[in-house]
């Protein structure tokens, strides 16, 4: 049994684990497009933001270093959990244009909770002596980070690697000559549809270290459920954003639905604060309202798997019947059962 819960006593407040940071896309554009979820979903008081492109918005950087703080320029309360990642999957074809110093000094302006370090993602398409490379220097930048940090914030380091033998060795290398609080495993996107693989890799991170475990960029309805599974103990998604983009509802056990494929139906099926009371043709014509609805979607996916473990009910269970519906992801998790009963 991995699955975990944690308390994380962090500068802005206590964080329950396991947690979903929905990502922010502050910075990317001319101003943050997410609407307002803090209050209305009291167990997600978290975000994710991408350090290097609010560094990088010239205006918004202004007002940061002028003074206003990050979490009144998203118009978020002061207690809000913020994790600020370096950035690095912007570097997926070109060389960091940070350092690890800078990196810091921008997370620490942004008053973040939690610092990602800087790091070079891996692409399917490289030869392995180049994602090697990649390999290798997000180790030593992440050593960087751990030597100039030194503060209440959580340093998790970024590890890389599409085999599990890399994975652990460079947790234990790290965890012998650097000081962190966990460690955020990346470049997992690329190779998402290959669900045995990811789950080999996210179980090699697991058992190479007891500390905080964070999943970049997989926290969308299919793959929560794996990683709470897994143990992993944090992870983020801007699956909320981009399906509402593409007009798609998102229903836990269902996944995604073109809102335009249904015609013959009053009311949705979901009871959140935004579809309860609304009809369907109401919520189709609202991006706010359906980029909401989907944040509540993936929040209750982890309230669900929080009250199966509350309730003393079978985890491997539920998860027999969650994953029944698809052949794809039933055998990625039929792979990731046999893995975690062989652990134990
Ligand atoms: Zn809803």
């Amino acid at each position: 049994m991995l699955y975990r819960q944690q308390v994380l006593d962090l500068p802005h407040g206590e964080l329950h684990t396991p947690v979903l940071f929905p990502v922010r896309n502050l910075g990317k554009r001319s101003s943050d497009n997410t609407p307002a979820y803090v209050d209305m979903i009291p167990d997600l008081p978290t975000a994710m933001i991408n350090a290097r492109a609010i560094r990088n918005r010239d205006p918004m950087w202004e007002r940061l270093t002028d003074g206003v703080t990050l979490r009144e320029e998203m118009g978020v309360p002061e207690n809000t959990i913020v994790y600020a990642d370096s950035g690095g999957y912007d570097f997926s074809q070109t060389a960091p244009d940070t350092t690890p110093r800078e990196t810091l000094e921008t997370q620490r302006l942004f008053d973040a909770d939690i610092f990602g370090t800087v790091d070079i993602p891996l692409s399917r398409e490289n030869r392995a002596a180049k994602n090697q490379r990649r390999i290798d220097r997000s180790v030593e930048l992440a050593l960087e980070a751990s030597d100039r940090h030194n503060g209440d914030e959580l340093l998790l380091a970024s590890v890389h690697g599409y085999d599990p033998e890399t994975i652990q060795n460079s947790i234990r290398y790290l965890e012998i000559r650097g000081d962190f609080d966990g460690y955020a495993l990346g470049s997992l996107v690329p190779i998402r549809t290959d669900y045995k693989k990811v789950t080999k890799l996210v179980l090699a991170a697991r058992t190479a270290t007891e500390k905080h475990l964070h999943v970049y960029g997989l926290g969308g309805l299919v793959y929560q459920p794996l990683l709470l599974y897994l143990g992993v103990d944090s992870f983020d998604s801007s699956a909320f954003i981009r399906s509402a983009g593409n007009r798609n509802y998102l229903l836990p056990g269902f996944g995604g639905e073109e809102l335009w494929n249904i015609d013959e139906l009053e009311y949705l099926p979901c009871p959140c604060p935004v579809c309860g009371s609304r009809t369907l043709n109401d919520i189709r014509e609202d991006r706010d309202a359906l980029v909401k609805h989907n944040l509540w979607a993936l929040a209750a996916e982890l309230r669900r798997f929080r009250y199966v473990s509350a309730a003393g009910k079978d985890i491997e269970d539920y998860l027999d019947l969650r994953f029944q519906g698809n052949e794809v992801t039933q055998r990625a998790y039929r792979t990731a059962k046999q893995q975690v009963r062989r652990l134990s």
